[in-house]
């Protein structure tokens, strides 16, 4: 399908990229990767007047990695973080969730900001932003903000950003080490969107009990959860066959998915069910 017409920019400077935004009133929408942004204008989803192409704008690409945690600039793609040799060992979930994202093609101009700032229920970065207490800096005309994960996801395709304000970074906590975890999803094709998928880790004591368990997921509701029922369970106890069919018990329970044309939501509850333990076996193997 043809795209409908619009007018494009591209500053290099983060003030002219935000000055741009707000000129527009709502109107303008950043560009990185294309790779939600163009289908949604095919289909006429989404109309902007104006396309803001953020790819000039420095140290937006960058991935530092310090005591305070891991750094995404917002324009770092998926193939980046594939590429980076000391992601594996500063953010093993990362690596392990952006695994499921999409195909080589998508991996190579998709970017982190545009991931977040889509806000697919069922997509992987969100999912580990929100397991992991991600907090993400926006900057608009009114200045620097960090949201916290929790708050700035409001549901399918809708987060807390404002229309003039640009995602500059995600900052993951720091990941401590000997910290278990896995992530599971079931998609029907792979790199397909997941019909369910799980983020989770835990922090074990001397005496293999888990500690600090977070537990998120993904494509069941209209944006990525904890489940706290979940980690209440976990917490202070091993990870045995008792406690993986608790938590699988639990995890269905507090999920409240819809039925839609690729699955009924008894099956996505079940699903999820399944995922957690699979994902605990995984974290405790
Ligand atoms: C066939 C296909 C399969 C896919 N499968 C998956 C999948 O399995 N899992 C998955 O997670 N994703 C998947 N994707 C989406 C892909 O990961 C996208 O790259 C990602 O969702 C958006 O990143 P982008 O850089 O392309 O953003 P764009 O498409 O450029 O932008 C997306 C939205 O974010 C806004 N935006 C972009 N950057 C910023 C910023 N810095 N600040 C504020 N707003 C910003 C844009 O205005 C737009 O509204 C798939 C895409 C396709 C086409």
């Amino acid at each position: 399908m043809k795209l409908p017409s619009f007018a494009y920019a591209c500053p290099a400077t983060l003030s002219e990229a935000v000055a741009l935004l707000a000129a527009h009133d709502g109107e303008a929408k950043p560009l990185a990767g294309g790779q939600s942004l163009m289908p949604m204008m095919a289909f006429r989803v989404a109309l902007p007047s104006l396309l803001v192409d953020l790819r000039k704008i420095p140290d937006l690409k960058q991935i530092q990695i310090s005591d305070d945690g891991v750094r995404l600039g917002s324009m770092v793609r998926w193939r980046d973080i594939e590429d980076d040799v000391h992601l594996a060992k500063a953010h093993p979930l990362l690596i392990a969730a952006i695994a499921h994202v999409a195909h080589y093609q998508i991996r190579n101009r998709g970017t982190v900001g545009g991931s977040v700032a889509h806000a697919d229920p069922a997509a992987e970065m969100p999912g580990v932003a929100i397991a992991c207490e991600a907090e993400i800096t926006a900057v608009g005309k009114g200045g620097n903000r960090i949201i916290k994960a929790a708050d700035f996801f409001l549901g399918a395709l809708t987060t807390a950003l404002e229309p003039d304000e640009i995602i500059t970074e995600i900052r993951l906590p720091p990941w401590p080490a000997g910290r278990r975890f896995a992530f599971q999803e079931f998609a029907q094709r792979r790199g397909d969107f997941a019909m369910s998928g799980v983020a989770l880790y835990y922090d074990p004591d001397a005496d293999g009990r888990v500690g600090n368990a977070h537990v998120g997921v993904i494509g069941v509701a209209d944006r990525p959860q904890r489940l706290a029922t979940v980690e209440a369970i976990l917490n202070g106890r091993t990870i045995s066959d008792a406690t993986l069919a608790a938590a699988a018990e639990a995890a269905s329970a507090a999920v409240d998915p819809h039925d839609d044309i690729h699955a009924s939501a008894a099956y996505r509850r079940s699903l999820t069910g399944t995922l957690v333990e699979r994902a605990l076996r995984s974290a405790a193997g």
